[in-house]
């Protein structure tokens, strides 16, 4: 055997006894001829931003602009959020629910139970990849265009056949309420127990909301359930009984 060769099995077999080095060698960067780019891996960056562990993004990454609109436009994001509404319709079913009228389920709106995509697919927001602008979205409420979201209407239905009552709490300014509850309407969100909009001085979403539940469990609701787009629906206090999360990588309330 030649020194070259006795190198190089030697080589080989401390490769295979280091789980680092195996890793690295099992793992490849398709067309990257190998090499580590510096580019942000986006589908990282949408379970960060899932998960909470990345918090206070202003914006959607330019570099994953393309990422979050086929995400959100394809299969997947339906996919990803029928699943959690038959997660929670799982456990809502096992709930004794009382006669009483008092066991509620609290609902966010936006990207929760109403889509704003035809909105973020506009070149003008690029999927949140473009600063929010406030006016035109706002614009955008006035139309009362936002299709639903079909899992979570089909979990709003199921809902109510088990005996839930339906609390709405929207970070969406009363001033547009008119607009708001209409196209909830016409979509197939047609009964609830309250709607609540936000009013001047209620404070930032966490706070805003934290304060309705606590409102609403003063009253002798029991919150069994509670779903939203954003972390800033479901933490805090009041939050429920159990809370679920559905995806939202297009932008960030606190
Ligand atoms: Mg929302």
């Amino acid at each position: 055997m030649s020194i070259t060769l006795l190198f190089l099995v030697l080589t080989i077999a401390t490769s295979v006894a280091s789980p680092l080095n195996q890793i690295h060698l099992l793992k490849p960067h398709p067309g990257s001829a190998g090499h580590k780019h510096s580019k942000l891996n986006c589908l990282s960056w949408r379970l960060a931003v899932e998960t909470n562990n990345i918090q206070k993004w202003k914006q959607v990454p330019e570099a994953c602009e393309n990422y979050v609109g086929h995400y959100m436009l394809g299969k997947q994001y339906r996919k990803d959020v029928d699943l959690v509404a038959a997660e929670a319709y799982e456990y809502a079913k096992g709930l004794n629910i009382t006669k009483d009228g008092k066991d509620v389920w609290v609902f966010d709106i936006d990207e929760t139970t109403l889509s704003n995509l035809p909105y973020y697919a506009r070149d003008t927001v690029a999927f949140g990849a473009i600063p929010y602008n406030a006016t035109a979205f706002n614009a955008w409420i006035e139309e009362a265009a936002g299709p639903a979201i079909p899992g979570t209407l089909k979990l709003y239905k199921r809902l109510i056949k088990l005996g839930f009552k339906i609390v709405f709490l929207t970070g969406t300014e009363a001033a547009y309420a008119e607009a708001r509850t209409k196209n909830m309407k016409a979509i197939g969100y047609t009964k609830w127990e309250k709607l609540i909009y936000k009013e001047e001085g209620d404070g930032s979403g966490v706070v805003y909301k934290q304060a309705k539940r606590k409102a609403l469990e003063e009253a002798g609701y029991r919150i069994r359930g509670n779903m939203g787009d954003q972390w800033s629906d479901l933490l805090g206090t009041n939050a429920g009984d159990r809370v679920f999360k559905v995806p939202d990588p297009m932008y960030y309330i606190g």
